[in-house]
This record gives C-alpha cells, sequence and structure tokens, in this order.
C-alpha cells in the first residue's frame, strides 16, 4: 500500500510529500524545495528508505534542494516533463533572485511524459502532463490510495497563478477539467501549498474551476 505525509518547506511552505510502499518501505522524496534536514528528520522517524526523487515543476520552491539531496544518497531525479528544462537551467539564478542560498542546477534522469508510470516498490503511480502553471508541469496519480499529488496545478479554493513565464491561464483550466477531474470526485489531491481538498470538492465549490 502506499503511504505518505507531509513536510512544509521554504519560506512558501511548499508541501514537499514523501510517499512510501508499506512493504519495502522504499520512498519518493516529491518537490524536495529546501530544508532539507527537517524532510530528512521525518525520513529517519518514519524509518523510510530514500529511493527516488520525483519533481512536479522546475519552480524553486519545488526544486531548488533536488541536486544537493540527489547527490548526498546517490538518487535518481524523476520528472518533470522536459518543457521545464528552462526553469531547472535558471534554477541559480531564481536562487539567487528570490533568496535561496547554494541551489544547484541538475539534468533529471528521466523526463516525463503523459500517461507515463512511476514505480515505488510494490506501488505504481500514473503521470499526467497538466501544463498552464508552468509549461512541463506534471501530476503523480495513485488510484490504489485514491490520492493526486498535483503541485501547482490546482488548490483547495483557487488554482496555480499564470503570469510566472511560459504560464497559461486557458492551458491550466484545460489540464485541470480534462486531466484531473477523470480521477474521480472522491479523489484527495495534495497541493503545492496549503491543505488538501478533493476533486468534487473543487468541482462544487472553486470559483475558477467549478461545474457551470
Ligand atoms: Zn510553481
Ligand atoms: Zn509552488
Amino acid at each position: 500500500m502506499l503511504r505518505y505525509l507531509t513536510v512544509p518547506v521554504t519560506p512558501y511552505q511548499q508541501n514537499c510529500s514523501l510517499l512510501w510502499c508499506d512493504q519495502t518501505m522504499k520512498t519518493a522524496v516529491l518537490d524536495p524545495g529546501g530544508d532539507l534536514e527537517r524532510v530528512l528528520a521525518q525520513v529517519a522517524r518514519a524509518g523510510l528508505v530514500l529511493d527516488q526523487i520525483w519533481l512536479t515543476h522546475g519552480h524553486i520552491d519545488h526544486a531548488g534542494g533536488a541536486a544537493e539531496l540527489a547527490l548526498r544518497f546517490g538518487l535518481p531525479i524523476i520528472g518533470p516533463h522536459q518543457a521545464d528544462q528552462f526553469l531547472i537551467d535558471g534554477l541559480a539564478l531564481q536562487g539567487k533572485m528570490f533568496g535561496f542560498a547554494h541551489v544547484q542546477t541538475f539534468t533529471p534522469t528521466r523526463w516525463l511524459n503523459d500517461g507515463d508510470t512511476v514505480k515505488l516498490g510494490h506501488s505504481t503511480l500514473t503521470v499526467r502532463h497538466c501544463p498552464g502553471h508552468t509549461p512541463g508541469h506534471v501530476v503523480f496519480y495513485s488510484s490504489e490510495a485514491n490520492r493526486a499529488f498535483v503541485g501547482d496545478v490546482l488548490f483547495a479554493g483557487s488554482i496555480g497563478r499564470t503570469d510566472l513565464p511560459q504560464g497559461d491561464h486557458d492551458t491550466l483550466i484545460a489540464s485541470i477539467t480534462q486531466r484531473l477531474w477523470p480521477m474521480g470526485n472522491d479523489t484527495v489531491f495534495v497541493p503545492g501549498h496549503g491543505p488538501e481538498s478533493t476533486f468534487g470538492i473543487e468541482r462544487r465549490s472553486n470559483p475558477y474551476v467549478r461545474d457551470t
């Protein structure tokens, strides 16, 4: 069974999630934006075995700690979609602009495409490409756990910003309605910032994307 816990990191309170297979304890760190010692304390406390790094997109609060974590533990970096390469290439510059110290760029071990799967011990998750907030944003979906890890695509009561480089509002709305809603109203999503919600609640009440 897939399990997870979420650790808010960076001044942006970005939800870094630890996902693991409870039979093997193999663990993926999703969006290690920074504050790695806080993340690693949770890894130790829960007895997790670091196995992979997964990225939803290339913004610094999500990807800023990926290179250091990969280097320290010899982990592969999986994701996002290659359309976010310009953001990853610019991480050192993003670090200077937003006051993050010593952020390194990297080349992901594997870029992800829509419909890909990622494996963690005995669990398999599906990848959906959900551009709009950034062009290479991906989402990780576990039908087994009934959870979607959606980064900055959708929030409880809001949606991702589209005023950043290569953001696009109509593309984001299409990603949400065509690629997230089919995961089902009961699916709980873990956003990149703030509390969890379900797609059904957002379809009823989110002013940006509710059903008309
Ligand atoms: Zn973002
Ligand atoms: Zn974010």
